[in-house]
């Protein structure tokens, strides 16, 4: 697969915007294509397109800087976009139970 998969009425205008913000590769690792929506567990702002193991375990990254995942963390490359997840999709998200 090469692109995203669509994600429906919810998700798709939002994947449409940041794949045209930052292209269709973007995402923590920049090694393959981002197929989920990350946002910020709090306040809901989006902070990017992950693929399915950074979406799994970018979260458990410790560094704080001088690593793809702690810079991202950190400083989300969408943040000037202001992007908001959409509730509705929330429980849609594919998420790991547990810590
Ligand atoms: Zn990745
Ligand atoms: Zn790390």
């Amino acid at each position: 697969m090469r692109w995203p998969p669509f994600q429906g009425p919810i998700l798709g205008p939002i994947i449409k915007a940041l794949i045209a913000a930052l292209g269709p590769a973007w995402h923590a690792c920049h090694s393959t294509i981002g197929v989920f929506v990350d946002h910020d567990p709090a306040g809901l702002q989006v902070r990017g397109l992950l693929c399915r193991h950074c979406n799994t375990w970018l979260e458990t990254c410790p560094h704080s800087t001088g690593c793809a995942w702690g810079d991202y963390l950190n400083n989300s490359p969408v943040a000037h976009l202001g992007l908001t997840y959409p509730r509705a999709a929330i429980s849609r998200k594919p998420r790991r139970s547990g810590a």
